[in-house]
Protein backbone atom coordinates (compact mmCIF):
# COMPACT_ATOMS: atom_id res chain seq x y z
CA UNK A 1 0.00 0.00 0.00
CA UNK A 2 1.57 3.65 -0.63
CA UNK A 3 0.16 6.46 0.69
CA UNK A 4 0.25 9.29 -1.41
CA UNK A 5 0.03 13.22 -0.82
CA UNK A 6 -1.17 14.35 -4.45
CA UNK A 7 -0.38 18.54 -4.58
CA UNK A 8 -2.57 20.20 -7.20
CA UNK A 9 -5.08 17.24 -7.10
CA UNK A 10 -7.39 19.45 -9.11
CA UNK A 11 -5.26 19.69 -12.27
CA UNK A 12 -4.99 17.74 -15.00
CA UNK A 13 -1.90 15.77 -13.91
CA UNK A 14 -3.79 15.50 -10.33
CA UNK A 15 -7.46 14.64 -11.48
CA UNK A 16 -5.72 11.65 -13.92
CA UNK A 17 -3.53 10.82 -10.67
CA UNK A 18 -6.85 10.24 -8.82
CA UNK A 19 -8.31 8.25 -11.77
CA UNK A 20 -5.31 5.55 -11.51
CA UNK A 21 -5.88 5.90 -7.72
CA UNK A 22 -9.28 4.97 -8.16
CA UNK A 23 -8.43 1.77 -10.18
CA UNK A 24 -5.91 0.47 -8.29
CA UNK A 25 -7.78 0.94 -4.37
CA UNK A 26 -5.68 -1.74 -3.15
CA UNK A 27 -2.63 -0.57 -4.14
CA UNK A 28 -2.85 3.81 -3.25
CA UNK A 29 -4.26 5.45 -0.74
CA UNK A 30 -4.79 8.99 -0.87
CA UNK A 31 -3.48 10.90 2.53
CA UNK A 32 -3.20 13.96 1.33
CA UNK A 33 -5.37 16.60 -1.32
CA UNK A 34 -4.34 19.78 -2.31
CA UNK A 35 -5.92 22.51 -4.41
CA UNK A 36 -5.01 26.51 -5.04
CA UNK A 37 -8.64 27.67 -5.34
CA UNK A 38 -11.15 24.96 -6.70
CA UNK A 39 -12.63 24.05 -3.75
CA UNK A 40 -15.82 23.07 -4.98
CA UNK A 41 -13.71 19.99 -6.98
CA UNK A 42 -11.36 19.65 -3.79
CA UNK A 43 -14.25 19.05 -1.49
CA UNK A 44 -15.83 16.67 -4.36
CA UNK A 45 -12.23 14.85 -4.14
CA UNK A 46 -12.12 14.77 -0.60
CA UNK A 47 -15.54 13.51 0.42
CA UNK A 48 -14.55 10.39 -2.43
CA UNK A 49 -10.64 9.21 -1.11
CA UNK A 50 -11.40 10.72 2.31
CA UNK A 51 -7.95 11.43 3.11
CA UNK A 52 -6.30 12.53 6.67
CA UNK A 53 -5.51 15.97 4.91
CA UNK A 54 -6.38 18.56 2.55
CA UNK A 55 -4.51 22.32 1.91
CA UNK A 56 -6.63 24.76 0.03
CA UNK A 57 -3.72 27.14 -0.80
CA UNK A 58 -6.12 30.36 -1.34
CA UNK A 59 -6.92 31.54 2.23
CA UNK A 60 -10.22 33.16 1.01
CA UNK A 61 -11.59 29.38 0.15
CA UNK A 62 -10.72 28.10 3.59
CA UNK A 63 -13.96 28.48 5.30
CA UNK A 64 -15.72 27.38 2.69
CA UNK A 65 -13.95 24.39 2.08
CA UNK A 66 -14.00 24.12 5.81
CA UNK A 67 -17.66 23.92 6.17
CA UNK A 68 -18.49 22.04 3.45
CA UNK A 69 -16.41 18.96 5.14
CA UNK A 70 -17.26 19.53 8.86
CA UNK A 71 -18.84 16.17 9.36
CA UNK A 72 -15.94 14.24 8.26
CA UNK A 73 -13.31 13.15 9.97
CA UNK A 74 -10.38 15.44 7.45
CA UNK A 75 -8.12 18.10 8.67
CA UNK A 76 -8.48 21.35 6.65
CA UNK A 77 -5.48 23.55 6.16
CA UNK A 78 -5.01 26.49 4.14
CA UNK A 79 -1.89 28.80 2.94
CA UNK A 80 1.11 28.09 1.07
CA UNK A 81 3.13 26.78 4.36
CA UNK A 82 0.27 24.26 5.36
CA UNK A 83 1.91 22.02 2.34
CA UNK A 84 5.72 21.97 3.59
CA UNK A 85 4.20 20.60 6.38
CA UNK A 86 1.91 18.08 5.46
CA UNK A 87 4.38 16.54 3.32
CA UNK A 88 6.40 15.86 6.02
CA UNK A 89 3.97 13.43 7.69
CA UNK A 90 4.80 10.11 8.59
CA UNK A 91 1.79 8.84 7.16
CA UNK A 92 2.70 10.20 4.00
CA UNK A 93 5.01 7.62 1.59
CA UNK A 94 4.96 9.35 -1.95
CA UNK A 95 4.40 12.84 -3.07
CA UNK A 96 3.16 13.74 -6.23
CA UNK A 97 4.54 16.81 -6.82
CA UNK A 98 1.43 18.22 -9.66
CA UNK A 99 1.43 22.44 -8.69
CA UNK A 100 2.12 24.22 -11.52
CA UNK A 101 4.90 26.90 -11.94
CA UNK A 102 7.37 28.20 -9.07
CA UNK A 103 4.68 27.78 -6.76
CA UNK A 104 5.38 24.03 -6.51
CA UNK A 105 9.04 24.59 -5.64
CA UNK A 106 8.81 24.90 -2.02
CA UNK A 107 6.74 22.18 -0.92
CA UNK A 108 8.92 20.01 -3.14
CA UNK A 109 12.04 21.01 -1.34
CA UNK A 110 10.18 19.68 1.94
CA UNK A 111 8.78 17.00 0.83
CA UNK A 112 12.38 15.42 -0.38
CA UNK A 113 13.95 17.06 2.96
CA UNK A 114 11.35 14.85 5.27
CA UNK A 115 13.25 12.21 2.69
CA UNK A 116 9.61 11.31 1.15
CA UNK A 117 9.68 10.15 -2.83
CA UNK A 118 8.59 12.34 -5.44
CA UNK A 119 6.62 11.39 -8.19
CA UNK A 120 7.23 14.78 -9.83
CA UNK A 121 5.33 16.66 -12.35
CA UNK A 122 6.16 20.10 -11.58
CA UNK A 123 8.91 20.73 -14.45
CA UNK A 124 9.57 24.09 -13.31
CA UNK A 125 11.19 22.82 -9.71
CA UNK A 126 13.99 21.92 -11.67
CA UNK A 127 14.26 24.39 -13.66
CA UNK A 128 14.45 27.02 -11.68
CA UNK A 129 16.82 25.21 -9.06
CA UNK A 130 17.03 21.77 -10.28
CA UNK A 131 21.11 22.12 -9.01
CA UNK A 132 19.85 22.09 -5.49
CA UNK A 133 16.94 20.11 -5.87
CA UNK A 134 19.19 16.93 -7.20
CA UNK A 135 22.00 17.83 -4.44
CA UNK A 136 19.23 17.39 -1.81
CA UNK A 137 17.61 14.44 -3.29
CA UNK A 138 21.01 12.92 -2.92
CA UNK A 139 22.11 14.00 0.54
CA UNK A 140 18.74 12.80 1.82
CA UNK A 141 18.75 9.49 -0.39
CA UNK A 142 15.28 10.26 -1.89
CA UNK A 143 14.18 9.05 -5.47
CA UNK A 144 12.83 11.38 -8.08
CA UNK A 145 10.74 9.62 -10.26
CA UNK A 146 9.63 11.77 -13.10
CA UNK A 147 5.92 12.09 -14.17
CA UNK A 148 6.70 14.00 -17.22
CA UNK A 149 6.14 11.89 -20.28
CA UNK A 150 9.60 12.43 -21.93
CA UNK A 151 11.47 11.84 -18.39
CA UNK A 152 9.43 8.64 -17.78
CA UNK A 153 10.34 7.56 -21.07
CA UNK A 154 14.14 8.04 -20.39
CA UNK A 155 13.71 6.77 -16.97
CA UNK A 156 12.24 3.75 -18.51
CA UNK A 157 14.90 3.44 -20.78
CA UNK A 158 17.55 3.78 -18.28
CA UNK A 159 16.56 1.14 -15.77
CA UNK A 160 19.52 -1.75 -15.50
CA UNK A 161 21.74 0.75 -17.37
CA UNK A 162 24.71 1.95 -15.97
CA UNK A 163 24.08 6.01 -16.22
CA UNK A 164 27.79 6.60 -17.49
CA UNK A 165 27.04 4.83 -20.77
CA UNK A 166 24.39 7.36 -21.83
CA UNK A 167 25.76 9.16 -24.81
CA UNK A 168 22.73 11.41 -24.96
CA UNK A 169 19.10 11.91 -24.74
CA UNK A 170 16.96 12.57 -27.73
CA UNK A 171 13.63 14.66 -26.20
CA UNK A 172 10.68 14.65 -28.29
CA UNK A 173 8.66 17.48 -29.10
CA UNK A 174 4.69 16.62 -30.82
CA UNK A 175 5.27 20.37 -31.95
CA UNK A 176 2.63 21.76 -30.75
CA UNK A 177 -0.61 23.24 -32.72
CA UNK A 178 1.78 25.44 -34.95
CA UNK A 179 4.00 23.08 -36.35
CA UNK A 180 5.13 24.27 -39.73
CA UNK A 181 4.18 27.99 -38.92
CA UNK A 182 6.30 30.79 -39.94
CA UNK A 183 6.49 34.02 -37.53
CA UNK A 184 3.92 35.88 -40.11
CA UNK A 185 1.74 33.27 -39.14
CA UNK A 186 1.96 33.03 -35.46
CA UNK A 187 2.01 37.39 -34.98
CA UNK A 188 -1.61 36.39 -34.85
CA UNK A 189 -2.38 33.88 -33.07
CA UNK A 190 -4.96 34.05 -30.41
CA UNK A 191 -4.97 32.19 -26.89
CA UNK A 192 -7.73 29.85 -27.78
CA UNK A 193 -5.87 28.74 -30.40
CA UNK A 194 -3.21 27.76 -28.85
CA UNK A 195 -5.11 26.06 -26.42
CA UNK A 196 -5.97 23.53 -29.18
CA UNK A 197 -3.17 20.95 -28.27
CA UNK A 198 -3.40 18.45 -31.05
CA UNK A 199 -2.24 15.18 -29.47
CA UNK A 200 -2.22 15.76 -25.70
CA UNK A 201 -5.26 17.66 -23.12
CA UNK A 202 -3.36 19.55 -20.55
CA UNK A 203 -3.34 22.73 -18.17
CA UNK A 204 -3.12 25.74 -19.83
CA UNK A 205 0.23 26.86 -18.99
CA UNK A 206 1.48 23.82 -20.60
CA UNK A 207 -0.50 23.74 -23.54
CA UNK A 208 0.42 27.44 -24.36
CA UNK A 209 3.87 26.21 -23.64
CA UNK A 210 3.64 23.56 -26.10
CA UNK A 211 2.28 26.04 -28.53
CA UNK A 212 5.49 27.82 -28.00
CA UNK A 213 7.79 24.69 -27.92
CA UNK A 214 8.65 26.53 -24.24
CA UNK A 215 7.88 23.24 -22.76
CA UNK A 216 10.51 21.63 -24.51
CA UNK A 217 13.09 24.19 -23.50
CA UNK A 218 12.01 23.75 -19.92
CA UNK A 219 11.90 19.73 -20.38
CA UNK A 220 16.02 20.23 -21.98
CA UNK A 221 16.30 21.81 -18.28
CA UNK A 222 14.58 19.42 -16.48
CA UNK A 223 16.34 16.09 -18.16
CA UNK A 224 19.46 18.08 -17.47
CA UNK A 225 19.17 18.49 -13.33
CA UNK A 226 17.22 14.87 -13.67
CA UNK A 227 19.78 12.54 -15.25
CA UNK A 228 22.82 14.50 -14.70
CA UNK A 229 23.50 15.54 -18.49
CA UNK A 230 26.30 17.72 -19.72
CA UNK A 231 24.24 20.68 -21.75
CA UNK A 232 25.26 18.92 -25.19
CA UNK A 233 24.13 15.59 -24.61
CA UNK A 234 20.69 16.55 -24.64
CA UNK A 235 18.60 16.81 -28.29
CA UNK A 236 15.31 17.72 -29.36
CA UNK A 237 13.36 16.18 -32.21
CA UNK A 238 10.16 16.70 -33.83
CA UNK A 239 7.66 14.07 -33.83
CA UNK A 240 3.95 14.85 -34.27
CA UNK A 241 2.34 12.20 -33.61
CA UNK A 242 4.00 11.64 -30.01
CA UNK A 243 4.01 7.42 -30.06
CA UNK A 244 7.83 7.63 -29.53
CA UNK A 245 8.03 9.48 -25.77
CA UNK A 246 11.90 9.85 -25.91
CA UNK A 247 15.20 7.80 -26.67
CA UNK A 248 18.13 7.31 -24.95
CA UNK A 249 21.53 7.00 -27.00
CA UNK A 250 24.63 4.78 -25.59
CA UNK A 251 28.19 4.82 -25.72
CA UNK A 252 28.10 1.50 -28.17
CA UNK A 253 25.57 3.30 -30.42
CA UNK A 254 22.40 1.51 -29.60
CA UNK A 255 18.99 3.52 -29.07
CA UNK A 256 16.51 2.57 -26.83
CA UNK A 257 13.03 4.48 -27.07
CA UNK A 258 10.13 4.35 -24.83
CA UNK A 259 6.84 4.34 -27.00
CA UNK A 260 2.87 4.13 -26.17
CA UNK A 261 -0.31 6.03 -27.03
CA UNK A 262 -0.05 9.94 -25.74
CA UNK A 263 -1.72 8.82 -22.43
CA UNK A 264 -0.48 10.96 -19.23
CA UNK A 265 -2.29 8.29 -16.96
CA UNK A 266 0.79 5.87 -17.74
CA UNK A 267 3.78 7.89 -16.40
CA UNK A 268 1.38 8.78 -13.57
CA UNK A 269 1.32 4.89 -12.60
CA UNK A 270 4.04 4.43 -13.48
CA UNK A 271 6.18 7.30 -11.23
CA UNK A 272 3.42 6.44 -8.42
CA UNK A 273 3.87 2.84 -8.35
CA UNK A 274 7.90 2.41 -8.87
CA UNK A 275 9.37 0.32 -9.19
CA UNK A 276 5.97 -1.84 -10.20
CA UNK A 277 4.28 -2.03 -13.35
CA UNK A 278 0.63 -2.43 -13.07
CA UNK A 279 -1.91 -3.78 -14.96
CA UNK A 280 -4.29 -1.62 -16.52
CA UNK A 281 -6.96 -1.42 -19.34
CA UNK A 282 -5.96 2.23 -20.94
CA UNK A 283 -5.76 1.68 -24.98
CA UNK A 284 -2.81 -0.19 -26.40
CA UNK A 285 -0.66 1.30 -29.21
CA UNK A 286 -1.05 -0.38 -32.38
CA UNK A 287 1.05 -0.22 -35.52
CA UNK A 288 -2.45 -0.47 -37.41
CA UNK A 289 -3.56 3.12 -36.47
CA UNK A 290 0.03 4.51 -37.25
CA UNK A 291 1.40 3.81 -40.78
CA UNK A 292 4.09 6.31 -40.31
CA UNK A 293 6.03 7.70 -37.55
CA UNK A 294 7.92 10.62 -38.56
CA UNK A 295 10.82 12.68 -37.28
CA UNK A 296 12.01 16.53 -38.17
CA UNK A 297 14.23 19.07 -36.86
CA UNK A 298 12.82 21.77 -34.75
CA UNK A 299 12.37 25.17 -36.08
CA UNK A 300 14.36 27.09 -33.66
CA UNK A 301 14.36 30.40 -35.16
CA UNK A 302 10.53 30.72 -35.28
CA UNK A 303 9.82 29.02 -32.02
CA UNK A 304 12.50 31.66 -30.63
CA UNK A 305 11.41 30.47 -26.23
CA UNK A 306 12.92 27.01 -27.08
CA UNK A 307 16.27 28.82 -28.06
CA UNK A 308 15.95 30.91 -25.25
CA UNK A 309 15.66 27.85 -22.98
CA UNK A 310 18.55 26.46 -24.49
CA UNK A 311 20.93 29.13 -23.97
CA UNK A 312 19.36 29.47 -20.70
CA UNK A 313 20.71 25.73 -19.76
CA UNK A 314 24.04 26.66 -21.54
CA UNK A 315 24.43 29.86 -19.68
CA UNK A 316 23.42 28.23 -16.31
CA UNK A 317 22.89 30.17 -12.89
CA UNK A 318 20.11 31.67 -12.30
CA UNK A 319 19.26 32.21 -16.20
CA UNK A 320 17.01 29.46 -16.13
CA UNK A 321 15.34 30.81 -13.14
CA UNK A 322 14.76 33.90 -14.61
CA UNK A 323 13.39 32.30 -17.75
CA UNK A 324 10.87 30.66 -16.28
CA UNK A 325 9.46 33.07 -14.06
CA UNK A 326 9.45 35.90 -17.26
CA UNK A 327 7.56 32.71 -19.03
CA UNK A 328 4.74 32.43 -16.07
CA UNK A 329 4.08 36.29 -16.52
CA UNK A 330 3.42 35.86 -20.56
CA UNK A 331 1.87 33.04 -20.66
CA UNK A 332 -0.44 34.09 -17.91
CA UNK A 333 -1.02 37.57 -20.06
CA UNK A 334 -1.52 35.63 -23.37
CA UNK A 335 -3.88 33.80 -21.80
CA UNK A 336 -5.84 37.04 -21.37
CA UNK A 337 -5.26 38.41 -24.25
CA UNK A 338 -3.03 40.91 -22.93
CA UNK A 339 0.04 40.23 -24.67
CA UNK A 340 0.79 38.79 -28.28
CA UNK A 341 1.85 35.32 -28.66
CA UNK A 342 6.03 36.32 -30.40
CA UNK A 343 5.52 38.85 -27.79
CA UNK A 344 6.14 36.24 -25.03
CA UNK A 345 9.70 35.81 -26.43
CA UNK A 346 10.64 39.38 -26.56
CA UNK A 347 9.72 39.75 -22.88
CA UNK A 348 11.21 36.79 -21.60
CA UNK A 349 14.64 37.67 -23.90
CA UNK A 350 14.76 41.29 -22.01
CA UNK A 351 13.83 39.72 -18.46
CA UNK A 352 17.02 37.50 -18.51
CA UNK A 353 19.64 40.72 -20.03
CA UNK A 354 17.51 42.40 -17.08
CA UNK A 355 18.10 40.72 -14.17
CA UNK A 356 21.77 40.42 -12.91
CA UNK A 357 23.71 37.09 -13.20
CA UNK A 358 24.29 35.09 -10.40
CA UNK A 359 26.48 31.84 -11.32
CA UNK A 360 26.03 30.23 -8.17
CA UNK A 361 22.07 31.04 -6.80
CA UNK A 362 21.29 29.80 -3.21
CA UNK A 363 17.59 29.13 -2.63
CA UNK A 364 17.00 32.76 -1.42
CA UNK A 365 19.36 33.92 -4.68
CA UNK A 366 16.67 32.05 -6.56
CA UNK A 367 13.31 33.54 -4.63
CA UNK A 368 14.95 37.04 -5.37
CA UNK A 369 15.80 36.45 -9.43
CA UNK A 370 12.57 34.73 -9.80
CA UNK A 371 10.61 38.10 -7.99
CA UNK A 372 12.59 40.44 -9.97
CA UNK A 373 11.87 38.64 -13.25
CA UNK A 374 8.44 38.63 -12.68
CA UNK A 375 8.22 42.42 -11.63
CA UNK A 376 10.22 43.59 -14.91
CA UNK A 377 8.14 41.07 -17.49
CA UNK A 378 5.24 42.39 -15.55
CA UNK A 379 6.50 46.22 -16.78
CA UNK A 380 6.77 45.14 -20.23
CA UNK A 381 3.57 43.75 -20.31
CA UNK A 382 2.51 46.67 -19.81
CA UNK A 383 3.94 48.25 -22.54
CA UNK A 384 1.87 46.01 -24.63
CA UNK A 385 -0.64 47.35 -27.22
CA UNK A 386 -2.79 44.73 -26.47
CA UNK A 387 -2.67 45.80 -22.85
CA UNK A 388 -4.69 49.23 -23.82
P1 LIG B 1 -3.18 22.48 -14.00
O1 LIG B 1 -3.21 23.94 -14.22
O2 LIG B 1 -4.20 21.63 -14.67
O3 LIG B 1 -3.27 22.18 -12.42
C1 LIG B 1 -2.45 22.84 -11.53
C2 LIG B 1 -2.74 22.41 -10.11
O4 LIG B 1 -1.95 23.21 -9.22
C3 LIG B 1 -4.19 22.62 -9.68
O5 LIG B 1 -4.53 21.68 -8.70
C4 LIG B 1 -4.14 24.03 -9.07
O6 LIG B 1 -5.19 24.27 -8.15
C5 LIG B 1 -2.80 23.99 -8.37
N1 LIG B 1 -2.20 25.32 -8.24
C6 LIG B 1 -2.19 26.30 -9.17
N2 LIG B 1 -1.55 27.39 -8.70
C7 LIG B 1 -1.16 27.08 -7.44
C8 LIG B 1 -0.49 27.81 -6.42
N3 LIG B 1 -0.07 29.07 -6.60
N4 LIG B 1 -0.26 27.18 -5.24
C9 LIG B 1 -0.69 25.92 -5.03
N5 LIG B 1 -1.34 25.19 -5.95
C10 LIG B 1 -1.57 25.77 -7.15
O7 LIG B 1 -1.71 21.99 -14.38
P2 LIG B 1 -1.26 20.57 -14.96
O8 LIG B 1 -1.86 19.48 -14.16
O9 LIG B 1 -1.40 20.57 -16.42
O10 LIG B 1 0.32 20.63 -14.66
C11 LIG B 1 0.86 20.46 -13.37
C12 LIG B 1 2.38 20.34 -13.51
O11 LIG B 1 2.67 19.13 -14.21
C13 LIG B 1 3.01 21.46 -14.31
O12 LIG B 1 4.27 21.78 -13.78
C14 LIG B 1 3.17 20.87 -15.70
O13 LIG B 1 4.26 21.43 -16.40
C15 LIG B 1 3.45 19.42 -15.36
N6 LIG B 1 3.07 18.49 -16.44
C16 LIG B 1 1.79 18.40 -16.85
C17 LIG B 1 1.41 17.55 -17.88
C18 LIG B 1 -0.02 17.41 -18.29
O14 LIG B 1 -0.32 16.55 -19.12
N7 LIG B 1 -0.94 18.20 -17.78
C19 LIG B 1 2.41 16.75 -18.58
C20 LIG B 1 3.74 16.88 -18.05
C21 LIG B 1 4.04 17.73 -17.01
P3 LIG B 1 -6.59 24.93 -8.68
O15 LIG B 1 -7.23 23.88 -9.54
O16 LIG B 1 -7.35 25.19 -7.43
O17 LIG B 1 -6.21 26.16 -9.43
MG1 LIG C 1 6.41 16.46 -21.44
Amino acid sequence: MKRLAILGSTGSIGTQALDVVAAHPEMFEVEVLSAHSNSALLVQQAQRFNPNAIVVTDNSKYQEVKDALSHLPIKVFSGAEALNDVVQWDTVDTVLAAIVGFAGLSSTLAAINAGKRVALANKETLVVAGELVMQLAQEKKVEIIPVDSEHSAIFQCLVGENPNNIEKVILTASGGPFLGRKPNYLVNVKASHALQHPNWTMGAKITIDSATLMNKGLEMIEAKWLFGLQNDQIEVIVHPQSIVHSLVQFTDSSVKAQMGLPDMKLPIQYAIAYPHRIHNDFKRFSFRDFAKLTFEQPDYKTFRNLALAKEAMYRGGNSPCVLNAANEVVVHSFLQNKVSFIEMSDIIEKAIEHVAFVEHPTLEDYKHSDAEARIYATELVKQSQLSY
